[in-house]
């Protein structure tokens, strides 16, 4: 099944890589693509839209859920600084609010990372 693309002229699906669109007969330049914003044609190698500025390939955040993860101990950390700064870290009620926190984070962090 050979890859389909899409006519600049068009917009009917066309096989990737044909040099004629069988819909309007346009020869298809298979380095341009449509802006997504203003549909102008703009080359593919180009990282924005000359004439609008959008951006052609977006930028996609990697998912790492190693990174999110390492935010949530950060966040752990921060909390159990913060309450030891406090108060008594000893004290029952820091020690559970702790736990709370922790318990909380940790299924935000599962959350997180069952999405990715
Ligand atoms: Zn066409
Ligand atoms: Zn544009």
């Amino acid at each position: 099944m050979a890859r389909m693309g899409k006519c600049l002229s068009c917009g009917g699906r066309v096989e990737m890589y044909a040099p004629v669109c069988p819909h309007c007969h346009k020869q298809l330049n298979w380095n341009m693509v449509n802006c997504p914003a203003c549909g102008r044609a703009v080359s593919k190698k180009a990282a924005a839209c000359p004439s609008c500025g959008n951006p052609i390939k977006p930028a996609k955040p990697p998912k790492n859920s190693l990174q999110s993860c390492g935010g949530c101990i950060g966040a752990v950390v921060g909390v159990v600084i913060l309450l030891g700064v406090l108060g008594d870290i000893r004290s029952p009620s820091t020690i559970a609010a702790v736990v709370i926190v922790v318990v909380i984070l940790g299924v935000v962090a599962y959350i997180k990372a069952k999405a990715t």
